[in-house]
């Protein structure tokens, strides 16, 4: 019998899923749901708006979706337009790729103030996540404080301090261009809580932040040891070691060469987010590191911004109707198994950790933990059952097709080197489907 399985979720983890699935069981058929108009989650939302070759994965994801084996079910929130429990009735399988696209709070004093931001939020908003175009950031100060020293940091630190020559050919959308290159900000602080061999940020990352147009990398040499020490695997050891080698040239660059600078601060771990309504400054006690560990060493120092990016990681929220592990901010799995054809992968499965590419692993477990319980089973209704309850529920959603409509209005609508001028609203977006079927 055929087994039906749904995915939801649409970035990496969900398109993963199916692509091994798809390999694994030539029968299986496959339905991914995403409670947005737009596939690919984020692909689309969370990688940079200049890191375009990045984003090439979606091709293969496309291949994916049109396979005749697979279904897209875009603006079906599952939790809204039906429970999880409705959908695993509906499917023999049920897979969550849900991802971690919240914020995760730096848990000291003030930082509920006005100008400060969870970067998660900051990357939805320059990326056209439509439930975040709203939320313009306050970025009139010459001075911005990023928290966090992993690749989200470096990616908001470039969107910050790039021209709009170096921007032209990206999808960065017109009503961010224009808040961030008209904003005064000359100084950008990347602030880790470790020294520069803890770092978490990658060196291709690293060192594109030494070819910006209008913008010098700065660094205090005495924070960068001679060394790289400690146990470690050999390809860690040579990461960390190439990130030296940058940070030294870094060290080199003269603060007046550019305009504009990005200052890799390290040692620093922030206490309270100084001001009034808004924030002013952020307050921070220097570190050692004593085995892996940022400890205090009780001296104190501030750094004035108007504007702070809290760029420590993202956070999973709980899904309803599956267990959650609050400490870990992930699903309660068993190397993804959840419960009785319940799976989980990607960051609701172990973190918000690892690149695109760490998904597949994910991905290819999931199709084999499917076809080891369920075997030859099935037998639940899957795709014609959810089109019959979201029709019974006066449900409209958007397939892969419309989609396709969808992607094809950017693309047409893009800027002269640009590769898509997104849609954001979801008036737009239906706008786009209505004029097609009208037309067609
Ligand atoms: P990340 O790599 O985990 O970096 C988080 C940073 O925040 C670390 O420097 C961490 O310091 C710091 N931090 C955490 N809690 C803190 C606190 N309370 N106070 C001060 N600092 C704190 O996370 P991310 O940058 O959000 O990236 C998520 C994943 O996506 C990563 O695997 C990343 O490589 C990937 N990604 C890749 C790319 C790319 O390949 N170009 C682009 C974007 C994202 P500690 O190390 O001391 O904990």
């Amino acid at each position: 019998m055929t087994l039906s399985v749904a995915i939801v979720g649409s970035g990496p983890a969900g398109f993963y899923t199916a692509d091994a699935l798809l390999k694994a069981d030539p029968e299986c058929r496959i339905d991914i749901i995403d409670r947005l108009p737009t596939p690919y989650g984020l692909i689309r939302f969370g990688v940079a708006p200049d890191h375009e070759k990045t984003k090439n994965v979606m091709r293969g994801f496309a291949r994916t979706a049109s396979n005749e084996r697979v279904n897209f079910f875009g603006d079906v929130d599952i939790g809204e337009a039906l429970s999880l429990d409705e959908l695993r009735e509906l499917y023999d399988a049920v897979v969550l790729a849900v991802g971690a696209a919240h914020d995760r709070k730096l848990g000291i004093p003030g930082e509920d103030k006005a100008g400060v931001v969870g970067s998660a939020s900051f990357v939805n908003w320059y990326n056209a996540h439509p439930d975040f175009v709203d939320r313009t950031p306050d970025l009139d100060t010459s001075s911005v404080v990023i928290i966090g020293a992993g690749n989200v940091a470096i990616d908001v630190a470039r969107v910050l301090v790039k021209t709009p020559a170096e921007m032209a050919a990206t999808d960065l959308p017109d009503y961010a261009a224009g808040p961030i290159q008209s904003a005064p900000i000359s100084d950008v602080y990347m602030v880790a809580r470790r020294g520069p061999v803890e770092a978490k940020f990658t060196n291709v990352e690293l060192r594109e932040m030494g070819h910006l147009e209008q913008c010098v990398p700065q660094v205090a040499a005495a924070d960068l040891p001679d060394e790289v020490t400690g146990e470690m695997s050999p390809r860690d050891r040579r990461v960390r070691e190439k990130n030296l080698e940058t940070l030294r040239a870094f060290a080199g660059r003269g603060a007046d060469e550019m305009p504009k600078r990005v200052h890799f601060v390290f040692f620093a771990s922030p206490v309270e987010i100084l001001g009034g309504e808004h924030v002013e400054a952020v307050r921070f006690e220097r570190t050692r590191v004593e085995k892996g560990r940022a400890v205090g060493t009780g001296e104190h120092f501030e750094i004035a911004c108007g504007l702070v990016v809290a760029a420590v990681g993202y956070l999973s929220l709980p899904v309803d109707g599956a267990p959650f592990d609050h400490k870990y901010g992930v699903v309660v799995n068993d190397e993804g198994r959840v419960g009785p054809g319940l799976y989980a992968v990607g960051w609701i499965k172990r973190g918000p950790t690892g690149v695109i590419g760490t998904n597949k692993p994910d991905g290819r477990d999931a199709a084999q933990q499917i076809i080891d319980d369920l075997g030859a089973g099935g037998g639940k209704p899957g795709r014609e059952g959810l089109e019959a309850l979201l029709r019974a529920r006066g449900h409209r959603w958007v397939d892969f097709e419309d989609w396709q409509r969808i992607e094809a209005a950017e693309i047409a609508a893009a800027a002269e080197g640009a590769p898509r001028r997104k849609l954001y609203r979801r008036e737009d977006f239906l706008a786009v489907l209505d004029e097609q079927r009208a037309a067609g």
